[in-house]
């Protein structure tokens, strides 16, 4: 019999959720994780005393309650509030976009005034792309100010170029209120997203800078099932074509100033730099350092060895996505989950939910 019942290919948050949940049922898991850490993108590491977001700023929210108290299980959350800014031209912008962001743009100062203003300069017809989908939603003076080059930079496409369902809802909201999600709770892990992994994941046999595809046959035979969190095409040799992806690029800098930007997260929503977004991860937890870490996000084309982060959801690459379902579908004793198996942008709690959920229909099968 296999020493192992799940090989865990990827120590992310789909993987870690997994394999704890199998463990604390008695099942032996063990995982495997091709980057020299664990914890996928959620990864924080210590730089200057300061815990640093490696792969983009993560800020946890939920509105499910068996979710948060499964995190808190292995970290105490801080009360950290995300409300991020925004820079355009010489100005300075409140997200998400709310009262407050109305006043800066136009000093209007009640409700009625602002859904005046944007009822008067939106879109009336049938969006055919982003900019017409853009513009109905929210009118041209957010657009033009917040959206438009923002997109053109996190794309590398003109927002007219750009299907119309890419953008579903911009929500408005008519409030005072800068708290970018509107979940019950919310904080950072305090120690960062490491610590959490690591205390998720103890007592549970990892090993690390190994890549499933590598020793695929071996691997495969330590377990009577695989839970596999890669790339879906991936797993399948590309047979069908590789799905699309939007890359990022991370520039860490650290500065001798204490505090550079005032806030964790900066937008900047025009041409004249390049980054989309300027983090400065001292503000997630708060820090004695002296000196400070900040990050300018690079969207870049996905090629050659940059990692995939955002899904290219078009109809072509649904389409194939689908082709490759159906052949996960006809896939025994794999299990296909998390963010780069699903091809589908996932926050943390959904991909955790998503975990406990496949873990739950596993072991009433198993008893079934
Ligand atoms: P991953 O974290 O990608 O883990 C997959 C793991 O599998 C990786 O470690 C990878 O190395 C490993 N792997 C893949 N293939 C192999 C192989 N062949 N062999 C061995 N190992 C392999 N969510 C929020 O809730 N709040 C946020 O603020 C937030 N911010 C984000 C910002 C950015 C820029 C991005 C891109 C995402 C953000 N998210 C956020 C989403 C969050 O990152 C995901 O929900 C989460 O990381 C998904 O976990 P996962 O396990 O599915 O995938």
């Amino acid at each position: 019999t296999p020493a192992y019942d799940y090989l865990i290919v990827g120590s992310g948050l789909f993987g870690a959720t997994f394999a704890r949940l199998a463990t604390d049922a008695g099942k032996r898991c063990l995982i495997v994780e091709r980057r020299p850490h664990i914890g996928g993108n959620c990864y924080t590491e210590k730089l200057e005393g300061i815990n640093v977001h490696r792969y983009g700023a993560h800020i946890f929210h939920t509105s499910n309650r068996a979710v948060w108290a499964f995190v808190n299980r292995f970290a105490e959350f801080n009360n950290y509030i995300n409300s991020p800014k925004a820079i355009s031209g010489d100005r300075l912008y409140s997200l998400p976009f709310n009262m407050n962001t109305f006043y800066e743009l136009w000093q209007t100062r009640t409700p009625q005034e602002a859904r005046q203003k944007i009822a008067s300069q939106r879109f009336t017809g049938e969006p055919t792309n982003l900019e017409e989908q853009a513009l109905s939603l929210v009118g041209k003076d957010i657009y033009e100010t917040l959206i438009r080059d923002y997109t053109r930079k996190q794309w590398g496409k003109d927002p007219r170029e750009l299907p119309a369902f890419i953008i579903k809802r911009l929500p408005l909201r008519f409030t005072y209120d800068n708290n970018y999600f509107s979940d019950r709770y919310q904080g950072i892990p305090i120690g960062g997203y490491t610590a959490l992994f690591d205390a998720m994941l103890e007592g549970i046999e990892v090993r690390l800078n190994v890549d499933y595809f590598a020793h695929r046959t071996p691997l495969g035979r330590l377990a009577r099932k695989v839970v596999y969190t890669g790339c879906i095409d991936q797993y399948f040799d590309y047979a069908l074509g590789r799905l699309e992806y939007r890359s990022l690029e991370f520039d860490n800098a650290v500065l001798e100033t204490d505090n550079f930007q005032g806030n964790a997260v900066i937008n900047y929503c025009d041409t004249s730099e390049p980054f989309t977004r300027i983090i400065e991860h001292r503000h997630f937890e708060g820090s004695s350092s002296p000196l400070t870490v900040i990050t300018r996000e690079y969207p870049r084309p996905c090629s050659g060895d940059a990692i995939p982060y955002y899904p290219v959801n078009d109809a072509q690459n649904q389409g194939l996505y689908r082709r490759y379902q159906e052949l996960a579908q006809g896939t025994e004793n794999v299990i296909f989950g998390g963010r780069l198996s699903e091809y589908k942008y996932m926050d943390m709690h959904v991909v955790i939910e998503s975990a406990m959920n496949r873990f739950r229909s596993e072991s009433r099968q198993a008893s079934a």
